[in-house]
C-alpha cells in the first residue's frame, strides 16, 4: 500500500538526484567551448551490446549482469504492477524473470564488491564501495521480503520464484518481518537514488554522456591548440574544453588504460588513470576558486609523467567509456613547451634541425637525394605539375642509413609494379609529426603549410609513404590544416601506406612474389598503422603472399599491439627511468620463437633492431620491414 509519505519521499529523492547532478556537472560544463555532435543512438547500441565493456573478461561480464540485472527488474517491477490484467502464464513468467535477473544482479554486484575490497588501496574502485553495499542490501532485502511472503502464503506454483522459495526456508513466517524488509528495501532504493550524483555510480550518467559525445574524428588526428596571445595547451583545468573535463568525470578508474600503457608497464612514472584522476581532483577543487587561485596542472602532473608518453593510444583503445588520456597529456606538453619554454634537453637538437633544415636529422635539402644517388628517380622540380602519385620519402628513409635500404626496396616494388611516381626531392621537408607531438604546434603548422603549398603547386593527386607517422599526419591532420590555410582549395591528396598500396598492386596481379623465404616471421603492428589507423590486414596479407613465409602472431598484436617506444617524439629522447620499451617488445618476440621480426614502420624498425640486439647479443634475429621482404621476393 503506497502512502502519501512514500510519494513525498520518492519526489524528494528525485529532487536531490536532479539537483545533485546539476551541481556535480557545473565544473565540467564551465569548460572551454567545443563543438561536439552527439549520437544518442550510439549510446543505445553501446548499452545493448556492452561490447566495449565486455573486452575485459570477468569484470565486463559482471558489469553486464549487474547492469541488466538492475535495469530489467526495474522495468519488470513496473510491469508487475499490472499483473492483475495479465493472463496467469505471463504473470508467472514475469515473476520467474524477476527472480533470475535479481539473482544475476546480486552475483554481478558481489563480484564488483569483492574486486573493490581487494583493490581498495589503488584509489579509484574504493569509491564504489558504499553504493555497492547499498545495492547488495537492496537485492538481499528484496529476496528476504519475497521469501517471507512465500512462507506466509505458499503459492500453488513454486517454479515462478526459485530464489524466493529458497530464501523462504531461511526466514520467519512473520508479517512484521516482511514489512520490515519491504520498508528497508524501499528506503535503501530511495537512498541510492538520492546519493547517485555523489557516489561512484554517477558514472552511469557521466560515462553515458561521454559515449554520446565520443570522438568521431580520425583517432590519430590531434586537435589544434590556441596560439598567439592565448595560453597554448593546458595550464590549469580551466584550459580544457567541457568535453575533456567530462572525460575526467566519466573515468571509472578501472585501470585498463594503465594495464596496456607501455610507459606504465616499463616502470616509467606515467599512469593514464592517474592523469585522469589528477584532472578530476583539480576540477573538483576549482569549483569556488577564481582563475588566479586554482592550482597549476603541473603541481599534480610532473614533467617526467608527460614526457614518458609515446602517444601510442593503447590507453584510448582500451578505455571502456571512450576517455582519451593521451590528448590531455598532449595539452599538458603544449603548455610546458610553448607556454613555459620547457622542453627536454635531448629534444632541443631535433627542434632546431626542424626549424633550420626542415628535417629531423639536420642534413638539409642538399642531401635529400643522397639515398638514391645511384638511381634514376623522377623528381617533381624536373617534372612539373600534375603528379598522379607522389612517393613521400620521409626523413628516416632519406637520411637514416638503415631506413634508406627500406626506401630503395620500396622503389624496386614501385618500379616492378610499373607505377608512374615522383618524389619531391630537395623540396620535401618533415611532415611535422615529431614537432607536433613534442608540443611545438606552431612549428608543425609551418612545416605543414609549406608541404601543402607544394602539393598544390604540383597538383598531387595521391601519396604513398613508408612511414605510419607521416601517413597519419598527411592523411588525418593535413586536411584540417589545409582547410585553415587554403579554404578555397579542393580536397587534399589521397594518402596510402606502402603496405596498402602494394596489396592493391598484388591483388591487381601487378606484383608477383616468386623467390621463397622459408622463415617463421612474426609481425609487429606499428601503433600509428594498426591501432590508430586500422591498417592491420595489408601487412599480414603481403607477408602471407610470400612463398615459404610462415606468419605468426606476437602475444600482443593487432589493435592490442605493444608500442616499440619510439612514438610521440620518444625516438629522440633516451629512456632514463624503468626498463626500455623496445627491450620488452624484443623479449616478447624472442618468446614467440619466430626467426624474423617484420614491421611496417621506420621508427619501429630502428627501435626493435636495437631491442633485439640488446636481448640477443650473440646472434640477433633479423628485423625487417614488410616492404623489404616483398622486394626480395620479386624477380
Ligand atoms: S581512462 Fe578509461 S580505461 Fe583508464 S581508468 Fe579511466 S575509465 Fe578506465
Ligand atoms: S598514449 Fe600510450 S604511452 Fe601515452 S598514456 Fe596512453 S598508453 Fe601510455
Amino acid at each position: 500500500m503506497i502512502t502519501a509519505l512514500d510519494i513525498f519521499l520518492v519526489a524528494a529523492a528525485l529532487l536531490v538526484l536532479g539537483a545533485g547532478f546539476w551541481v556535480r556537472s557545473a565544473p565540467w560544463r564551465a569548460g572551454r567551448p567545443e563543438d561536439r555532435p552527439g549520437d544518442w543512438s550510439g549510446l543505445l547500441t553501446y548499452l545493448l551490446s556492452h561490447r566495449a565493456i565486455l573486452r575485459r573478461g570477468g569484470r565486463g561480464t559482471a558489469h553486464l549482469l549487474a547492469f541488466w540485472g538492475v535495469l530489467i527488474p526495474l522495468a519488470v517491477i513496473i510491469l508487475a504492477q499490472f499483473r492483475f490484467l495479465m493472463p496467469s502464464g505471463l504473470s508467472l513468467g514475469l515473476s520467474l524473470l524477476l527472480d533470475i535477473l535479481g539473482f544475476l544482479a546480486l552475483a554481478g554486484t558481489l563480484f564488483f564488491l569483492g574486486h573493490s575490497v581487494r583493490s581498495s588501496e589503488t584509489g579509484g574502485p574504493r569509491r564504489s564501495l558504499p553504493p555497492l553495499l547499498i545495492l547488495v542490501f537492496i537485492l538481499v532485502t528484496g529476496f528476504l521480503a519475497e521469501g517471507t511472503r512465500l512462507r506466509i502464503d505458499p503459492p500453488e506454483v513454486l517454479w515462478a520464484s526459485p530464489v524466493g522459495w529458497l530464501t523462504s526456508s531461511l526466514v520467519p513466517g512473520s508479517p512484521l518481518f516482511m514489512q520490515l524488509m519491504i520498508r528497508s528495501h524501499f528506503f535503501a532504493v530511495l537512498l541510492l537514488v538520492a546519493m547517485l550524483p555523489f557516489t561512484f555510480f554517477r558514472h552511469l550518467a557521466a560515462a553515458s554522456l561521454n559515449v554520446v559525445y565520443k570522438n568521431r574524428n580520425p583517432k590519430g588526428a590531434l586537435n589544434p591548440t590556441r596560439l598567439g596571445d592565448e595560453t597554448p595547451g593546458a595550464r590549469t583545468v580551466r584550459d580544457f574544453t567541457w568535453k575533456q573535463l567530462l572525460e575526467a568525470e566519466a573515468c571509472v578508474a578501472c585501470g585498463r588504460c594503465e594495464a596496456a600503457c607501455p610507459a606504465s608497464l616499463s616502470g616509467k612514472p606515467l599512469s593514464p588513470r592517474k592523469i585522469m584522476g589528477d584532472i578530476l581532483n583539480q576540477m573538483e577543487g576549482s569549483r569556488s576558486r577564481t582563475d588566479d587561485q586554482i592550482p597549476l596542472l603541473e603541481e599534480s602532473v610532473s614533467d617526467d609523467e608527460i614526457w614518458s608518453c609515446t602517444t601510442c593510444l593503447a590507453c584510448v583503445e582500451q578505455c571502456p567509456v571512450f576517455v582519451e588520456p593521451a590528448d590531455k597529456i598532449m595539452d599538458l606538453r603544449r603548455y610546458r613547451v610553448m607556454g613555459r619554454g620547457k622542453i627536454p634537453r635531448e629534444a632541443v637538437p631535433l627542434i632546431r634541425n626542424l626549424e633550420l633544415y626542415g628535417d629531423a636529422h639536420g642534413k638539409g635539402a642538399a642531401h635529400r637525394l643522397d639515398w638514391v644517388f645511384d638511381r634514376e628517380v623522377p623528381v617533381a622540380g624536373d617534372r612539373g605539375s600534375g603528379i598522379p602519385l607522389l612517393l613521400w620519402v620521409g626523413c628516416a628513409a632519406a637520411f637514416h642509413p638503415r631506413i634508406g635500404e627500406t626506401g630503395r626496396a620500396l622503389l624496386k616494388i614501385l618500379q616492378a609494379g610499373g607505377q608512374d611516381f615522383t618524389i619531391l626531392g630537395p623540396e620535401e621537408i618533415c611532415c611535422g609529426d615529431p614537432a607536433r607531438r613534442l608540443g611545438e604546434e606552431a612549428l608543425f603548422l609551418e612545416l605543414a603549410r609549406k608541404n601543402l603549398e607544394r602539393f598544390r603547386r604540383y597538383q598531387v593527386r595521391e601519396i604513398v609513404t613508408l612511414c605510419p607517422h607521416c601517413y597519419n599526419t598527411l592523411k588525418n591532420e593535413y586536411p584540417r590544416v589545409a582547410a585553415d590555410f587554403f579554404p578555397d582549395d579542393g580536397p587534399v591528396p589521397q594518402v596510402f601506406h606502402a603496405t596498402e598500396y602494394f596489396l592493391s598492386l598484388l591483388e591487381a596481379k601487378r606484383l608477383a612474389p616468386a623467390f621463397p623465404y622459408k622463415k617463421k616471421v612474426a609481425l609487429h603492428d606499428a601503433c600509428y598503422l594498426g591501432r590508430i589507423n586500422g591498417v592491420l590486414d595489408p601487412p599480414r596479407k603481403l607477408l602471407r603472399s610470400l612463398p615459404g613465409v610462415q606468419l605468426t602472431e606476437l602475444e600482443r598484436n593487432a589493435r592490442d599491439g605493444f608500442c616499440c617506444g619510439g612514438g610521440g617524439g620518444r625516438m629522440w629522447l633516451p629512456e632514463h627511468q624503468g626498463r626500455r620499451i623496445n627491450h620488452l617488445r624484443a623479449e616478447e618476440f624472442v618468446r614467440s620463437g619466430a626467426e624474423v621480426l617484420a614491421t611496417a614502420c621506420p621508427y619501429c624498425l630502428i627501435m626493435l633492431e636495437d631491442g633485439v640486439h640488446s636481448v640477443q647479443a650473440e646472434s640477433p634475429p633479423r628485423v625487417a620491414d614488410v616492404v623489404e621482404l616483398v622486394a626480395r621476393s620479386l624477380r
